[in-house]
Protein backbone atom coordinates (compact mmCIF):
# COMPACT_ATOMS: atom_id res chain seq x y z
CA UNK A 1 0.00 0.00 0.00
CA UNK A 2 1.25 3.22 -1.16
CA UNK A 3 1.04 5.79 1.53
CA UNK A 4 2.10 8.46 -0.73
CA UNK A 5 -1.11 8.07 -2.59
CA UNK A 6 -3.57 8.01 0.22
CA UNK A 7 -2.30 11.52 0.97
CA UNK A 8 -2.60 12.81 -2.56
CA UNK A 9 -6.12 11.61 -2.38
CA UNK A 10 -6.61 12.60 0.86
CA UNK A 11 -5.58 16.10 0.42
CA UNK A 12 -7.81 16.41 -2.68
CA UNK A 13 -10.87 15.46 -0.96
CA UNK A 14 -9.56 18.56 1.61
CA UNK A 15 -8.70 21.22 -1.55
CA UNK A 16 -12.08 20.29 -3.42
CA UNK A 17 -13.89 21.39 0.07
CA UNK A 18 -11.86 24.61 0.58
CA UNK A 19 -12.23 25.83 -2.99
CA UNK A 20 -15.76 25.43 -3.02
CA UNK A 21 -16.29 27.46 -0.16
CA UNK A 22 -14.25 29.83 -1.40
CA UNK A 23 -16.50 29.83 -4.79
CA UNK A 24 -19.31 30.08 -2.54
CA UNK A 25 -18.21 33.54 -1.18
CA UNK A 26 -19.15 36.14 -3.36
CA UNK A 27 -17.77 39.50 -3.50
CA UNK A 28 -20.66 42.40 -3.53
CA UNK A 29 -20.49 45.54 -5.12
CA UNK A 30 -22.43 48.54 -5.67
CA UNK A 31 -23.65 50.73 -8.69
CA UNK A 32 -23.38 54.16 -8.20
CA UNK A 33 -27.36 55.77 -8.24
CA UNK A 34 -25.33 58.96 -9.94
CA UNK A 35 -23.04 57.49 -12.19
CA UNK A 36 -23.24 54.27 -12.75
CA UNK A 37 -19.86 53.65 -11.64
CA UNK A 38 -18.87 50.22 -9.83
CA UNK A 39 -17.81 50.66 -5.96
CA UNK A 40 -16.45 47.85 -3.66
CA UNK A 41 -19.31 47.59 -0.46
CA UNK A 42 -16.52 49.37 1.65
CA UNK A 43 -16.15 52.68 -0.13
CA UNK A 44 -18.51 55.26 1.87
CA UNK A 45 -18.36 57.90 -1.20
CA UNK A 46 -18.27 57.01 -5.21
CA UNK A 47 -14.91 56.57 -6.33
CA UNK A 48 -15.96 58.28 -9.47
CA UNK A 49 -18.45 60.81 -8.73
CA UNK A 50 -17.45 61.52 -4.84
CA UNK A 51 -21.38 61.50 -3.99
CA UNK A 52 -22.18 59.24 -0.59
CA UNK A 53 -23.42 55.69 -0.97
CA UNK A 54 -25.42 55.36 1.85
CA UNK A 55 -28.91 55.23 0.35
CA UNK A 56 -27.28 52.02 -1.91
CA UNK A 57 -25.62 50.60 0.71
CA UNK A 58 -28.93 50.50 2.93
CA UNK A 59 -30.67 49.33 -0.05
CA UNK A 60 -27.93 45.97 -0.21
CA UNK A 61 -28.05 45.27 3.52
CA UNK A 62 -31.70 45.53 3.08
CA UNK A 63 -31.72 42.89 0.51
CA UNK A 64 -29.12 40.79 1.78
CA UNK A 65 -31.33 40.62 5.34
CA UNK A 66 -34.64 39.35 3.13
CA UNK A 67 -31.77 37.18 1.30
CA UNK A 68 -30.55 35.79 4.69
CA UNK A 69 -34.17 35.30 5.92
CA UNK A 70 -35.49 33.11 3.17
CA UNK A 71 -32.25 31.16 3.35
CA UNK A 72 -32.75 30.40 7.01
CA UNK A 73 -35.76 29.69 6.37
CA UNK A 74 -35.26 26.84 3.94
CA UNK A 75 -32.73 25.60 5.99
CA UNK A 76 -34.58 25.65 9.47
CA UNK A 77 -37.64 23.93 7.47
CA UNK A 78 -35.77 21.40 5.59
CA UNK A 79 -35.08 18.00 7.66
CA UNK A 80 -31.26 17.04 7.32
CA UNK A 81 -30.54 13.41 7.95
CA UNK A 82 -28.48 13.05 11.74
CA UNK A 83 -25.51 12.01 9.69
CA UNK A 84 -22.92 12.92 7.40
CA UNK A 85 -22.33 10.16 4.59
CA UNK A 86 -21.77 7.36 7.42
CA UNK A 87 -20.59 9.35 10.25
CA UNK A 88 -23.33 10.29 12.59
CA UNK A 89 -24.07 13.57 14.30
CA UNK A 90 -24.95 14.72 17.73
CA UNK A 91 -28.25 15.46 16.66
CA UNK A 92 -31.47 12.70 16.46
CA UNK A 93 -34.58 13.31 13.77
CA UNK A 94 -37.70 15.34 15.15
CA UNK A 95 -40.40 13.19 16.81
CA UNK A 96 -42.52 10.77 14.70
CA UNK A 97 -40.22 12.06 11.99
CA UNK A 98 -39.56 8.84 9.42
CA UNK A 99 -36.38 9.07 7.36
CA UNK A 100 -35.61 6.04 4.54
CA UNK A 101 -32.47 6.36 3.05
CA UNK A 102 -31.21 4.09 0.26
CA UNK A 103 -27.77 3.91 -1.80
CA UNK A 104 -25.00 2.16 -2.88
CA UNK A 105 -21.22 2.85 -3.78
CA UNK A 106 -19.76 2.77 -8.07
CA UNK A 107 -16.49 1.79 -9.07
CA UNK A 108 -14.43 -1.09 -10.43
CA UNK A 109 -13.72 -2.58 -7.18
CA UNK A 110 -17.22 -1.66 -6.05
CA UNK A 111 -19.54 -4.54 -4.81
CA UNK A 112 -22.55 -4.07 -5.91
CA UNK A 113 -24.12 -3.72 -2.28
CA UNK A 114 -27.54 -1.54 -1.96
CA UNK A 115 -27.42 -0.40 1.88
CA UNK A 116 -30.79 1.06 3.17
CA UNK A 117 -31.62 2.78 6.33
CA UNK A 118 -35.12 3.16 8.63
CA UNK A 119 -34.87 5.50 10.99
CA UNK A 120 -37.51 7.38 13.41
CA UNK A 121 -37.19 10.00 16.12
CA UNK A 122 -38.58 9.53 19.25
CA UNK A 123 -39.76 12.15 21.54
CA UNK A 124 -36.89 14.96 20.30
CA UNK A 125 -34.03 13.03 22.32
CA UNK A 126 -33.76 9.48 21.00
CA UNK A 127 -33.92 8.08 17.60
CA UNK A 128 -34.24 4.19 15.87
CA UNK A 129 -32.52 2.93 13.25
CA UNK A 130 -32.58 -0.16 11.32
CA UNK A 131 -29.47 -0.35 8.53
CA UNK A 132 -27.70 -2.16 6.99
CA UNK A 133 -23.45 -1.69 7.42
CA UNK A 134 -20.79 -2.12 5.24
CA UNK A 135 -17.30 -4.28 6.67
CA UNK A 136 -14.18 -4.63 4.94
CA UNK A 137 -12.77 -8.28 4.22
CA UNK A 138 -9.77 -9.37 1.95
CA UNK A 139 -11.90 -12.42 0.81
CA UNK A 140 -14.99 -10.95 -1.28
CA UNK A 141 -15.06 -7.98 -3.43
CA UNK A 142 -14.96 -5.11 -1.99
CA UNK A 143 -16.63 -5.05 2.14
CA UNK A 144 -19.49 -7.26 3.69
CA UNK A 145 -23.17 -6.06 3.92
CA UNK A 146 -24.92 -6.70 7.50
CA UNK A 147 -28.34 -6.01 8.59
CA UNK A 148 -28.17 -4.12 12.15
CA UNK A 149 -29.99 -1.84 14.61
CA UNK A 150 -29.26 0.96 16.71
CA UNK A 151 -30.60 3.36 19.41
CA UNK A 152 -28.89 6.95 19.80
CA UNK A 153 -29.99 8.73 23.03
CA UNK A 154 -29.50 12.68 22.91
CA UNK A 155 -27.84 13.40 25.96
CA UNK A 156 -27.26 17.35 25.61
CA UNK A 157 -29.29 18.63 22.88
CA UNK A 158 -28.90 20.99 20.23
CA UNK A 159 -28.72 24.98 20.78
CA UNK A 160 -28.79 24.14 24.41
CA UNK A 161 -26.76 26.14 27.42
CA UNK A 162 -24.36 26.90 24.84
CA UNK A 163 -22.55 24.01 24.58
CA UNK A 164 -21.64 21.33 22.16
CA UNK A 165 -24.26 18.87 21.59
CA UNK A 166 -23.42 15.27 22.95
CA UNK A 167 -25.05 11.80 21.80
CA UNK A 168 -24.47 8.22 23.00
CA UNK A 169 -25.51 5.63 20.59
CA UNK A 170 -25.64 1.41 20.99
CA UNK A 171 -25.61 -0.33 17.18
CA UNK A 172 -25.63 -3.92 17.13
CA UNK A 173 -25.82 -6.81 14.42
CA UNK A 174 -29.26 -8.62 14.06
CA UNK A 175 -27.57 -12.00 14.65
CA UNK A 176 -24.22 -14.03 13.02
CA UNK A 177 -23.98 -13.14 9.45
CA UNK A 178 -22.61 -15.35 7.40
CA UNK A 179 -19.28 -13.73 5.35
CA UNK A 180 -18.45 -16.08 2.17
CA UNK A 181 -15.46 -15.89 0.03
CA UNK A 182 -15.74 -14.55 -3.41
CA UNK A 183 -14.26 -17.51 -5.89
CA UNK A 184 -12.92 -15.06 -8.05
CA UNK A 185 -11.02 -12.79 -5.67
CA UNK A 186 -9.26 -15.68 -4.19
CA UNK A 187 -8.23 -16.79 -7.47
CA UNK A 188 -7.48 -13.83 -8.68
CA UNK A 189 -5.44 -13.41 -5.18
CA UNK A 190 -6.06 -9.68 -5.22
CA UNK A 191 -4.21 -8.77 -2.10
CA UNK A 192 -0.74 -10.88 -2.66
CA UNK A 193 -1.95 -13.06 0.27
CA UNK A 194 -1.32 -16.12 -1.02
CA UNK A 195 -4.58 -17.65 -1.28
CA UNK A 196 -4.13 -19.00 -4.71
CA UNK A 197 -0.67 -20.46 -3.53
CA UNK A 198 -2.10 -22.44 -0.18
CA UNK A 199 -4.53 -24.01 -3.23
CA UNK A 200 -7.89 -22.38 -0.78
CA UNK A 201 -11.15 -22.51 -3.08
CA UNK A 202 -12.71 -20.91 -0.04
CA UNK A 203 -13.45 -19.78 3.01
CA UNK A 204 -16.47 -18.96 5.18
CA UNK A 205 -17.45 -17.54 8.63
CA UNK A 206 -19.64 -16.21 11.06
CA UNK A 207 -19.72 -12.72 12.57
CA UNK A 208 -21.27 -10.36 14.38
CA UNK A 209 -20.65 -6.88 16.23
CA UNK A 210 -21.61 -4.34 18.93
CA UNK A 211 -20.56 -0.86 18.67
CA UNK A 212 -20.99 1.74 21.18
CA UNK A 213 -20.26 5.46 20.60
CA UNK A 214 -20.31 9.00 22.31
CA UNK A 215 -20.41 11.72 19.24
CA UNK A 216 -20.45 15.39 19.66
CA UNK A 217 -21.76 18.02 17.29
CA UNK A 218 -20.22 22.13 17.96
CA UNK A 219 -21.72 24.79 15.16
CA UNK A 220 -18.53 27.30 14.32
CA UNK A 221 -20.02 30.04 11.79
CA UNK A 222 -21.46 28.01 8.45
CA UNK A 223 -19.57 24.93 9.79
CA UNK A 224 -20.65 21.95 11.60
CA UNK A 225 -18.00 19.62 13.28
CA UNK A 226 -18.82 16.08 14.46
CA UNK A 227 -16.25 13.76 16.26
CA UNK A 228 -16.50 10.76 18.45
CA UNK A 229 -14.91 7.74 20.07
CA UNK A 230 -16.13 4.35 19.26
CA UNK A 231 -16.07 0.98 20.98
CA UNK A 232 -16.66 -2.08 18.38
CA UNK A 233 -16.78 -5.62 19.76
CA UNK A 234 -16.34 -8.24 17.33
CA UNK A 235 -17.28 -11.95 17.40
CA UNK A 236 -15.76 -14.76 14.53
CA UNK A 237 -16.62 -18.10 15.14
CA UNK A 238 -17.49 -21.31 12.44
CA UNK A 239 -14.45 -20.51 9.93
CA UNK A 240 -14.20 -22.95 7.61
CA UNK A 241 -11.74 -22.81 4.74
CA UNK A 242 -11.70 -25.57 1.70
CA UNK A 243 -8.19 -26.53 0.63
CA UNK A 244 -6.89 -28.79 -2.35
CA UNK A 245 -3.70 -29.30 -0.91
CA UNK A 246 -3.33 -31.26 2.08
CA UNK A 247 -3.28 -29.04 4.62
CA UNK A 248 -4.72 -29.11 8.49
CA UNK A 249 -7.29 -26.70 8.71
CA UNK A 250 -8.80 -27.31 12.46
CA UNK A 251 -11.85 -25.00 13.39
CA UNK A 252 -10.47 -22.02 15.90
CA UNK A 253 -12.37 -21.23 18.98
CA UNK A 254 -14.97 -18.63 18.79
CA UNK A 255 -12.57 -15.13 18.36
CA UNK A 256 -13.37 -11.33 20.47
CA UNK A 257 -11.85 -8.67 19.89
CA UNK A 258 -12.14 -5.18 21.24
CA UNK A 259 -11.60 -2.08 18.71
CA UNK A 260 -11.11 1.48 19.43
CA UNK A 261 -12.09 3.83 17.15
CA UNK A 262 -13.49 7.46 16.38
CA UNK A 263 -14.67 9.35 13.22
CA UNK A 264 -14.70 12.93 12.25
CA UNK A 265 -16.80 14.94 10.31
CA UNK A 266 -17.49 18.14 8.91
CA UNK A 267 -20.37 19.92 7.03
CA UNK A 268 -20.87 23.44 5.89
CA UNK A 269 -23.36 25.28 4.17
CA UNK A 270 -22.79 26.10 0.79
CA UNK A 271 -25.67 27.39 -0.10
CA UNK A 272 -29.58 26.81 0.74
CA UNK A 273 -29.73 23.75 -1.31
CA UNK A 274 -26.17 22.68 -0.71
CA UNK A 275 -23.70 21.21 1.76
CA UNK A 276 -20.21 20.45 1.57
CA UNK A 277 -19.36 17.42 3.55
CA UNK A 278 -16.18 15.34 4.25
CA UNK A 279 -15.75 13.15 6.98
CA UNK A 280 -12.83 10.29 8.21
CA UNK A 281 -13.72 7.27 10.29
CA UNK A 282 -12.38 3.89 11.12
CA UNK A 283 -14.09 0.91 10.04
CA UNK A 284 -13.79 -2.93 10.91
CA UNK A 285 -11.34 -4.94 8.30
CA UNK A 286 -11.77 -8.91 8.92
CA UNK A 287 -8.62 -10.54 6.83
CA UNK A 288 -7.96 -13.87 6.18
CA UNK A 289 -4.10 -14.78 7.47
CA UNK A 290 -2.85 -17.81 5.39
CA UNK A 291 -0.03 -17.94 8.21
CA UNK A 292 -1.84 -18.38 10.86
CA UNK A 293 -5.03 -20.10 9.62
CA UNK A 294 -7.21 -17.24 11.23
CA UNK A 295 -9.35 -13.56 10.70
CA UNK A 296 -7.53 -11.35 11.80
CA UNK A 297 -9.76 -8.07 12.90
CA UNK A 298 -8.39 -4.99 12.47
CA UNK A 299 -9.05 -1.59 11.64
CA UNK A 300 -8.98 0.67 8.45
CA UNK A 301 -10.06 3.99 7.77
CA UNK A 302 -12.41 5.58 4.97
CA UNK A 303 -12.86 8.83 4.24
CA UNK A 304 -15.52 10.40 2.09
CA UNK A 305 -16.34 13.89 0.70
CA UNK A 306 -19.04 15.29 -1.26
CA UNK A 307 -22.16 17.17 -1.55
CA UNK A 308 -25.65 16.79 0.18
CA UNK A 309 -28.57 18.47 -2.35
CA UNK A 310 -31.87 19.24 -1.25
CA UNK A 311 -34.19 18.32 -4.13
CA UNK A 312 -37.00 20.49 -1.29
CA UNK A 313 -37.18 19.99 2.66
CA UNK A 314 -37.77 16.23 2.55
CA UNK A 315 -35.75 14.73 0.06
CA UNK A 316 -31.91 14.72 -0.66
CA UNK A 317 -29.49 13.57 -2.20
CA UNK A 318 -25.92 12.39 -1.27
CA UNK A 319 -23.02 12.23 -3.87
CA UNK A 320 -19.30 11.45 -2.61
CA UNK A 321 -15.74 10.35 -3.45
CA UNK A 322 -14.95 7.42 -1.51
CA UNK A 323 -11.62 6.46 -0.47
CA UNK A 324 -10.39 3.43 1.96
CA UNK A 325 -7.07 2.45 3.19
CA UNK A 326 -7.13 -0.95 1.36
CA UNK A 327 -7.40 0.42 -1.45
CA UNK A 328 -3.71 0.35 -3.71
CA UNK A 329 -4.49 3.08 -5.65
CA UNK A 330 -6.99 6.39 -6.67
CA UNK A 331 -8.44 4.04 -9.51
CA UNK A 332 -10.04 1.89 -6.76
CA UNK A 333 -11.92 5.39 -5.87
CA UNK A 334 -15.82 4.80 -5.65
CA UNK A 335 -18.92 7.13 -6.20
CA UNK A 336 -20.96 6.53 -3.40
CA UNK A 337 -24.76 7.86 -4.16
CA UNK A 338 -27.37 8.26 -1.77
CA UNK A 339 -31.20 9.29 -1.33
CA UNK A 340 -32.62 10.57 1.24
CA UNK A 341 -36.40 10.60 1.79
CA UNK A 342 -38.91 11.73 5.20
CA UNK A 343 -41.86 10.96 6.21
CA UNK A 344 -41.95 14.53 7.95
CA UNK A 345 -44.86 12.57 10.30
CA UNK A 346 -43.88 14.86 13.75
CA UNK A 347 -42.59 18.12 11.74
CA UNK A 348 -45.73 17.91 9.54
CA UNK A 349 -48.41 17.34 12.07
CA UNK A 350 -47.01 20.27 14.18
CA UNK A 351 -47.01 22.70 11.04
CA UNK A 352 -50.52 21.89 10.50
CA UNK A 353 -50.79 22.61 14.12
CA UNK A 354 -49.40 26.05 13.56
CA UNK A 355 -51.69 26.46 10.48
CA UNK A 356 -54.71 25.96 12.35
CA UNK A 357 -57.22 28.51 13.42
CA UNK A 358 -57.81 26.77 16.57
CA UNK A 359 -53.96 27.25 17.68
CA UNK A 360 -52.93 25.61 20.50
CA UNK A 361 -56.32 24.22 21.43
CA UNK A 362 -55.84 20.40 19.42
CA UNK A 363 -52.39 19.79 21.24
CA UNK A 364 -52.35 16.65 22.87
ZN1 LIG B 1 -20.74 57.92 -8.71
Amino acid sequence: MNYRIRYIAIGLLFFTLLASVTVAQQTEIFVCDDCQQENMVANKFCVNCGETLSEEYARWQADVKSRELQLERFISERIDPPRIFTVPTARVLRSMDVRLTGGGAFGVAADRSFLGTVGIGLGDIAEVEFSTVRMMTNITRGSSVFPTSAFKLMLIPENRWHIPTLAIAFRNSANWSDVQSDRKVLEADLYDVGFAAKGITSIGYETRFTTMYGVTSVRLWSMNIHAGLSLTDVRVQDLAIRSYLDEDYTNPKEKQKNLIGGFFGIDVESNPQTKLMLEIRTISNHEYNVETKEIDVSEAYLAIGGVRFFFNRWISTDVGVWYQSTFRGIADLQIKLGLNLFIPGGSLSEKVRQLSPSKGSSRL
